[in-house]
């Protein structure tokens, strides 16, 4: 496990790579939130996080989460593909759920609300690169299925979500991602990891979900 001095020594550089990559798109650092990727990674690392002064986490499985972040107090980001039978747990631990694909999940975590009481942010994932392996709304749907989770959910829904293509120039991916938040007026966009995050933030990223910069390499 990453110990607590390297954590902040690497927040400390993400923190001045975002500022510089903000300035330098004409845009304020306090307009994007770093979203501490912890999955795979111990409590201790996320309680490390927080002390370095990281206080919104993103994990990509429900079950994880729930056992790692019940006594953290810090708001809880799902970012991974969604399965509708855990909806109920994923609506009580997150703040936000950044991974609505489906018109199925989409009734689920309805549903969820209700029963629960608890009303995360949600954010629609877009197959921005149309990738069959990914989850996201494939691009061509991605206008009315943004116009249907709209009237769903209303000011609930905050924004979009994408991962671009591996191994392609990530920036023109993150535009199209931020011309469709402009299109339907939603003010989110989660875009940009630890290897393209400064183009998302010069691309309009508001959200960026850091993992392995912060934390190190995953399972090493
Ligand atoms: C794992 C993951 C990240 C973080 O990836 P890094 O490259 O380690 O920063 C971001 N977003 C999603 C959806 C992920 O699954």
């Amino acid at each position: 496990m990453p110990d607590a001095t390297t954590i902040a020594r690497n927040l400390a550089s993400l923190r001045a790579r975002i500022a510089i990559a903000a300035v330098a798109a004409g845009r304020h650092a306090d307009e994007i939130t770093l979203v501490a990727v912890s999955k795979t990674q111990p409590q201790a690392a996320v309680l490390a996080a927080r002390g370095a002064g990281l206080s919104v986490f993103g994990e990509n499985r429900v079950q994880e989460a729930a056992e790692k972040f019940p006594c953290v107090g810090a708001s809880l980001h799902l970012i991974g593909a969604l399965q509708t039978n855990k909806a109920a747990q994923a609506v009580r631990l997150a703040s936000c759920i950044e991974s609505l694909d489906r018109p199925k999940l989409a009734d689920a975590l309805a549903r969820a609300a209700d029963t629960t009481g608890h009303q995360p942010a949600l954010l629609v994932q877009v197959n921005i690169g149309d990738e069959p392996q990914k989850a996201g709304v494939p691009r061509a749907q991605a206008d009315s299925f943004i116009r249907a989770m709209r009237q769903q959910f209303g000011p609930t829904l905050h924004g979009l979500m994408c991962i671009p293509p591996e191994g392609l120039d990530p920036t023109p991916f993150f535009q199209h991602l931020a011309a469709l938040a402009d299109t339907h007026g939603l003010p989110v966009r989660s875009m940009g990891m630890s290897a393209d995050f400064e183009a998302a933030i010069r691309a309009g990223a508001t959200h960026i979900r850091l993992g392995s910069a912060l934390f190190g390499p995953r399972g090493g």
